[in-house]
């Protein structure tokens, strides 16, 4: 067979990483290097060239998303459809090695996953059930702290807490929490890739059955693994697995999650006779960025040490936009996209990156305001926002009656008279008990425990979910959700909510049943193994249970995908992407790097590898801005010049004036007087009782102005919409007399 096309489009060393002997291989680059194209093609290679069978390559990605780009990528290489490969993300292939084997796993047959959100609720209700005050040990803390437990490793008894409080109240919480966890079935993200890592270890059958077919290991993005995947892979991998791990340490960004750099640093030591290959031609970018990016990542100490170079020309220089507040910013660069967009007609070209997902909110107005269509990954993502959790835990408890979580959610949801004080005694009761709330209702029915009303209010919900059930039984998954949505009330609910929000909360319940209609299950992974001794462990699950499953699985990425668009999202979510024009909004100190990190080197050190990963996004233009106030979380900050842009040598940078002028930056301070003074201007400029004209709401009269500084406002009485009250700094008002 001619398997040279897959050798075509790749340089020299690209093609000793994708033709390397079978073996364990590190392939050490950086940014825009091809890493991703090396992986995608050495699969190929191994299919077409080496002879290995599609079922021996287990390869392990980021996001879903990449998993799905990686498969397809492969197949149109092979020009064949290889679903017997699994393609997915560490907890994506765990989740379904633990669906075949939940009774190895000791876990009930219909274990429901936790997402973040779900995780983060039961925490709190453990804190309430330990009485333990929320206020001084923050639930998000604690959360935290079980999970990077669980992400070393360790259950809750293994936990030593010594004689340290912090230790021995969060060791607590997380007794509490696992044992409810266990109670009720549910499995959170870590517990996922812990659960799988103990049915290796306990399982020798297993292990040896998944080590014998999995002989080719393949992981991307190799730098942000945590100990416990890093343990996952080794254990898998065994003496006959072979790995090929990629990936770049300057592109670690996960250390505050638990990944561990360490992890490609000892990935020699970890694994028998590693070739390693390293990368050095940039693809992606143009000079002026690339360069620019070296020398800021060069500021960091801890470093493998990597040179890169294009190529490319150096293009445009990397443009630098100074802007008075968040406001500013946020339309600034809704102008500049638009103006790239009318150009070449493809708003996906288009990448807007932050370092916090408060910031989202205001340039999403900006590209409503814009009329530019856009796609937020993270944030507010579709599948969290409530009125779709809401329509999820009617059918999850279709599904599962004793799913606490959805029952919590509901259980009042539209409004049916059962109060917080009901649902604390139902609680108290499933507590007494060691049963499900669901349980409980129908135990203290039964017992009379309940008043006449609440009896009454809670039967009527349980009934509902049983009729639901039962009215169900032989719909698809689309006729479900669309049923359940009417007749649980949601819908009529959501869309009794004021103006706008009800609209696109209807919008988002129907979009929900088109979500159903295109869901086929079973596409990324195959539901059956057969073991060595003609047994098949199999996934049994329904098209429902797949649906949820893959719904809190993608929590975090999926969005639903309707046309092009312009795509806003966190820096950390950027990471293997690629923009021909990208954003890097918020550059502020404080912000980014991030007001926690500047305290400790090695925290700073990630906020630059994740500026880094920010940069070498951009192909062909990258566009940098900040804002000189800022409004966060309720209150003006005021911040100066990220010092990640004092670190970018001037000849690569161009800065933007308003207006068009043009010329090169210059340092922090003069910064601030440059704002300072454009105020004063425009301030000066205006008196009470002077006519004005405003581009919507034509001519009026300033009554009067308020505040100093850069939150002035200025009131004016416009002839056609009567007082409004502007922001003067950008209402840009003319004088008329
Ligand atoms: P990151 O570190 O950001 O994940 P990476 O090293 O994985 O980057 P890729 O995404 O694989 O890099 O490649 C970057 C870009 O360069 C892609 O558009 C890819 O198609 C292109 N590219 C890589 N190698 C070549 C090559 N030999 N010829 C032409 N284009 C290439
Ligand atoms: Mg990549």
């Amino acid at each position: 067979m001619d398997v040279t096309h897959i050798l075509d489009g790749l340089n020299e060393r690209q093609r000793e990483a994708v033709t390397a002997p079978i073996g364990n291989t590190l392939v050490l680059a950086g940014a825009g290097s091809g890493k991703t194209r090396v992986l995608v093609h050495r699969i190929a290679w191994l299919i077409e060239a080496e002879g290995v069978s599609p079922h021996g390559v287990l390869a392990v990605t980021f996001t879903n998303k990449a998993a799905s780009e990686m498969r397809q990528r492969i197949e149109a290489l092979l020009n064949l459809t290889v679903r017997a490969m699994w393609v997915g993300t560490f907890h994506g292939i765990a989740h379904r090695l633990l669906r075949m084997h939940w009774r190895e796993a000791a876990l009930p047959q219909n274990f429901q996953i936790l997402d973040a959100d779900d995780q983060l609720r039961l925490v709190k209700r453990v804190m309430r059930s330990l009485d333990i005050d929320e206020q001084k040990w923050p639930a998000r803390q604690a959360t935290g702290f079980i999970n990077t437990q669980k992400d070393e490793g360790r259950c809750a008894r293994e936990v030593v807490a010594g004689d340290d409080l912090f230790r021995i109240t969060h060791k607590r919480i997380y007794e509490s929490y696992e044992e409810l966890c266990n109670q009720g079935g549910l499995v959170d993200f870590a517990e996922l890739l812990l659960r799988s890592h103990e049915l290796w270890l306990n399982r020798e059958d297993l292990l040896a059955h998944y080590q014998n077919r999995f002989q080719h290991l393949l992981v991307d993005e190799f730098q942000d693994t945590n100990t416990l995947q890093n343990a996952w892979l080794r254990v898998l991998a065994g003496k006959t697995g072979r790995v090929m791990a990629v990936g770049d340490d300057d592109q670690s960004i996960y250390g505050w999650r638990g990944a561990r750099i360490e992890n490609i640093h000892q990935y020699s030591q970890d694994f028998d006779a590693v070739q390693t290959i390293r990368l050095e031609q940039n693809y992606r970018s143009t000079g002026n960025i690339l360069k620019a990016a070296n020398v800021l990542i060069s500021h960091n100490a801890d470093r493998l040490g990597k040179e890169l170079w294009t190529d490319d020309d150096d293009g445009e220089p990397i443009k630098l936009y100074s802007a008075y507040n968040d406001l500013d910013e946020a339309r600034f660069i809704a102008d500049r996209a638009q103006r790239h967009i009318e150009d070449s007609g493809s708003p996906q070209e288009v990448a807007v990156l932050y370092r916090s997902n408060a910031q989202s909110r205001v340039l999403e107005e900006a590209m409503l305001r814009a009329q530019i269509p856009y796609r937020i990954y993270g944030g507010q993502r579709f599948f969290e926002r409530a009125e779709i959790k809401n329509a999820l835990a009617y059918m999850r408890l279709m599904h599962d009656r004793h799913s606490d979580p959805a029952f919590e959610r509901v259980v009042n949801t539209p409004a049916r008279g059962i109060g917080d004080k009901t649902l604390e005694a139902i609680r108290a009761e499933a507590r007494e008990r060691s049963v499900s709330l669901w349980q409980a209702c129908k135990e203290a029915i039964a017992e009379g425990k309940f008043n006449g009303r609440v009896t009454g209010a809670v039967q009527a919900f349980l009934k509902l979910v049983d009729d639901l059930g039962a009215a169900t039984n032989e719909l698809s998954l689309h006729e479900l959700a669309d049923f359940v949505i009417h007749a649980s009330g949601l819908m009529e609910f959501h869309a009794r909510e004021r103006g706008e929000r009800g609209l696109a909360r209807k919008e988002n319940l129907e979009e929900l049943v088109s979500a159903c209609r295109q869901f086929t299950g079973e596409l990324v992974f195959p539901v059956a193994e057969t073991l060595p001794d003609g047994s098949e462990a199999r996934s049994d699950v329904s098209i429902l249970e797949e649906f949820l499953d893959q719904v809190a699985l993608d929590a975090g990425e999926q969005q639903t995908e309707t046309g092009p668009a312009l795509q806003m999202m966190t820096l950390h979510s950027a990471k293997g992407l690629e923009f021909p024009l990208v954003f890097l909004s918020g550059m502020e100190e404080g912000l980014f790097p991030h007001r926690m990190s500047v305290e400790e080197p090695g925290r700073l050190e990630e906020e630059r590898r994740l500026c880094y990963v920010g940069m070498t996004r951009a192909m062909r233009e990258l566009v940098i801005t900040f804002a000189e106030t800022r409004r966060l979380h309720g209150n003006d900050t005021y911040n100066r010049p990220s010092r990640f842009i004092m670190e970018l040598p001037t000849q690569h940078l161009e800065e933007i004036r308003l207006g068009g002028a043009v010329r090169r930056p210059y340092g922090a301070p003069e910064a601030s007087k440059r704002s300072a003074s454009l105020f004063e201007e425009t301030a000066a400029g205006f008196r009470l009782g002077q006519r004005v004209g405003h581009a919507k709401f034509g001519e009026g009269v300033v009554l009067q102005c308020e505040g100093s500084g850069d939150r002035a406002r200025i009131q004016v009485n416009f002839a056609g919409v009567g007082a409004k009250w502007l922001m003067l700094g950008y209402a840009n008002l003319q004088t008329l007399d």
